[in-house]
């Protein structure tokens, strides 16, 4: 914090006319509001307005636009128009085959219109008690009548002005849309006679931004839509910047204080330095050479983990770009350095197959080259890599035992393994496998650290197969450094993919018999079925009959799903290695983990059940060999967007690309839990639409946060972050 930045900020302090807070406003209840009593202050709170903040950030849905509306004699028939007038002879009456059919009068001023709603039995209600409204719609001609049928009613009341805002309404809530424009009107002439604006006017003026104040009055009291997007854009930017503040403090304040581990992440030891460190005895061992992109983010790690400050990174790439030799590498960065790691895998399944690829690479290493065994102090032995889960039973206690004295070096089990009182003697990496989960769980992260005996905190790795769009990245992981293994290692033949519906779908079905009969293998994947654990086996079992019984009869099937015993699945899986069997009927168990190059042909049932980043990882377990692999989706194309997402699948083998794709399609619901949604404060700023606005807003925090890292200068805006958002990591940030 320079002495110049201060004097700025006086300044802007004193000159600033100081107004209302948005911190205050979320602690006035809405009825203080004049206006509003028991009753009325009720039906706010049924719509989620309990304060005077949530009433203001209560935005409209839609504008009615008075300048665009249009009479309806001299509109052209068949266009979408916009009337405004008054409703009357509301009237419903049953159809036969019982549809409701609702009638009602439009009057313009001049002429008449029929408006006619299907199946919209609540109209009658909604139309009965108004007489302005606006409607949208396609204006038809029936006979000598002009018509609408169900149409978009907005009701106006004795709302005046250009543009009047529509608010989101519920049945229940007994509230109007225009008393929720009533009781802003009160807020913004009586309560609160300005707002206060946190932001440096640097800021403002630098991305043309309107004033906070002008903003949220003319959100909800524009006089051209003109001043709609001026407003929303200074809401949406705020909304982001404060979001970006909390991840990029949140990043400056572990820097600060924690202390980390010093990784030794040389590639030569010993006196001379001539001898190869671990992790290049086991480079050297690899039949292999690294990607130049795995080579990359390895050095990026290796850099990351010989500093003292944690490593906090997050290692994005495709489904078989081999990011799983990437954490091991990692991992052995932690143990040449006489510590262990630790990964973490959302599932049993997953950690158990971690577990197995781990295992498979380091039982070859260390058979081969048995010098490293001096790294251990003279004491021989080789890596131990143990696996701890919850149906492990009574080895859980031998396994955990191991752990804390340092027998195992690399521990894999589920996300809870740090949380269940498993202790290590040193732990250095921990390294977190989120699959196609976004959103890192900082809680687990921190959990993590609180674990170090010696009150170091240990590095974090985070794994992602699912590629994720930038802006998202920069959104959900905002305060980790981000790799991508951008690059699939040598000698994959791309994934053609193909999704097929009705009869066309026995294709699939011959061509997977032709490609066992020319001594190929090949994977089904059944149906996505919603339940627990034992109704997705049932049905896998079905399925695993009907094949065998129907189009598949000639082949050698085998079935793995995941209420099968470790042992079934071994065998299984080892049977389908060792090409004892043609045909893999599996439910999404072999998501991850198995790698089979013989295997070329993957056919996904109901695909259009599965989202596309889970499509895209399902297929990855092809086009691991020399030869041309295929992909089938069967599905029917009468669900939502399911042909879009199809059609992008058969199109583009790039994650990323289908990731963008993901985010289009779905919205941000893709990369927020429901818990993250609550606890940020994004209502209208979208990460698809305003994707320009993240990396913006990001680069303005990094900027304030560097000058003054606990915002000690910005009181007001600390005050807002640590308010609006519900996360408590997020409200501890700045107590320090
Ligand atoms: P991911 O975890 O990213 O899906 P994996 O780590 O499972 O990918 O790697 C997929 C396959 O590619 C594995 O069989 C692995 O042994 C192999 N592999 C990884 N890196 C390389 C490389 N540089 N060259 C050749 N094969 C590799
Ligand atoms: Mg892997």
């Amino acid at each position: 914090m320079t002495l110049a930045l201060m004097m700025e900020r006086m300044y802007e302090k004193a000159t600033r006319p100081q107004g209302t807070t948005l911190v205050e406003l979320t602690k006035t209840p809405v009825e203080t509001l004049k206006g509003i009593g028991p009753t009325r202050s009720k039906g706010f709170n049924a719509l989620g307005i309990e304060t005077l903040y949530d009433l203001i950030t209560y935005y409209p849905r839609r504008y009615i636009d008075r300048t665009r509306q249009s009479p309806i004699t001299g509109s052209a028939i068949d266009q979408e128009i916009v009337v405004l007038g008054t409703v009357s002879e509301v009237t419903a009456r049953r159809l036969k085959g019982g549809r409701v059919l609702v009638e009602a009068k439009l009057f313009d001023g001049q002429s008449r219109c029929k408006l006619v709603f299907f199946n919209q039995a609540w109209r009658q209600r909604q139309l009965a008690n108004v007489k302005e409204v606006a409607v949208f719609g396609k204006l038809q001609r029936f006979r000598s009548d002009f018509q609408m049928t169900n149409p978009i009613v907005d009701t106006v009341g004795d709302r005046t002005g250009i543009i009047v805002p529509v608010y989101p309404m519920s049945e229940k809530a007994q509230v109007s849309t225009w008393d929720i424009h009533r009781a802003l009107k009160v807020l913004f002439e009586e309560t609160v006679p300005k707002l206060d604006d946190p932001l440096p006017q640097k800021v403002v003026k630098e991305f043309g931004l309107v004033e906070r104040d002008t903003a949220y009055r003319s959100v909800h009291f524009a006089d051209s839509i003109d001043h709609v997007v001026a407003a929303r854009k200074r809401l949406i930017f705020d909304e982001l910047f404060r979001l970006q503040l909390t991840l990029v403090a949140r990043k400056a304040r572990y820097i600060r204080d924690s202390r980390g581990i010093v990784h030794d992440v040389n590639p030569f030891v010993g006196e001379n330095q001539r001898e190869e460190s671990l992790v290049s005895a086991f480079l050297s061992s690899l039949s292999f050479s690294l990607t130049k992109a795995q080579m990359r983010v390895v050095g990026e790690i290796a850099v990351d983990m010989a500093k003292e400050i944690p490593m906090h990174r997050l290692v994005q790439g495709d489904v078989g770009s081999g990011k799983t030799l990437v954490a091991l590498l990692s991992m052995l960065f932690a143990v040449q350095s006489g510590r262990q790691a630790a990964l973490l895998a959302p599932t049993e399944v997953l950690a158990e197959q971690h577990y197995k690829s781990l295992s498979r690479y380091l039982d070859e290493f260390v058979t081969r080259d048995l010098s490293i065994y001096s790294l251990f102090q003279g004491a021989e032995r080789s890596i131990n890599v143990g696996l701890l889960t919850g149906s492990l039973g009574v080895k859980r206690k031998q396994v955990a035992e191991q752990i804390r004295v340092g027998e195992i070096d690399i521990a894999v089990g589920t996300h809870a393994l740090l949380s269940e009182g498993v202790s290590f003697r040193s732990l250095g990496l921990v390294v977190i496998d989120e699959q196609h989960r976004f959103g890192v769980d900082q809680r687990g992260v921190l959990r993590a650290r609180e674990r170090q005996g010696e009150g170091l905190d240990p590095d974090t790795l985070v794994m992602t197969a699912t590629p994720i769009p930038r802006t998202a990245a920069m959104t959900v992981y905002g305060d980790l450094d981000v790799s991508v293994v951008d690059e699939l290692p040598p000698g994959r033949t791309p994934i053609k993919t193909r999704w097929l519906s009705g009869e066309a779908e026995n294709a699939a079905y011959e061509h997977l018999l032709e490609a066992v009969r020319d001594g190929g293998q090949g994977y089904v994947v059944c149906p996505l079925v919603e339940g627990s654990e034992k109704v997705v086996a049932k049905s896998a079992v079905e399925e695993f009959e009907r094949l065998k019984t129907g189009p598949l009869s000639s082949l050698r099937l085998g079935l793995m799903h995941g209420q099968m015993s470790s042992d079934e699945k071994d065998k299984v899986m080892g049977a389908f290695r060792h090409h004892e069997l043609d045909v893999l009927v599996a439910t999404t168990v072999i998501e991850v983990g198995v790698d089979v190059p013989n295997a070329t042909i993957m056919i996904i049932e109901d695909a259009d059940r599965f989202g596309i980043a889970q499509l895209h990882q399902l297929r990855g377990r092809v086009g691991r060999g020399k030869k041309a692999s295929y992909c089938y989706l069967l599905a029917k194309a009468d669900r939502e967007q399911a042909e879009e997402r199809l059609k992008a699948l058969e199109r583009s083998s790039d994650g990323f690309y289908l990731a963008e794709k993901d985010l289009e399609l779905r919205g941000e619901g893709t990369i927020f839990g429901t818990k993250q949604r609550g606890n940020n404060d994004l209502k209208l700023a979208s990460l698809v639409r305003d994707r320009e606005v993240v990396p913006e807003s990001r680069r303005v925090a990094e900027r304030i946060i560097a000058e003054d890292p606990t915002l000690s200068f910005s009181p007001e805006l600390k005050e807002e972050i640590r308010e609006l958002f519900k996360d408590e990591d997020i409200r501890y940030l700045f107590l320090g």
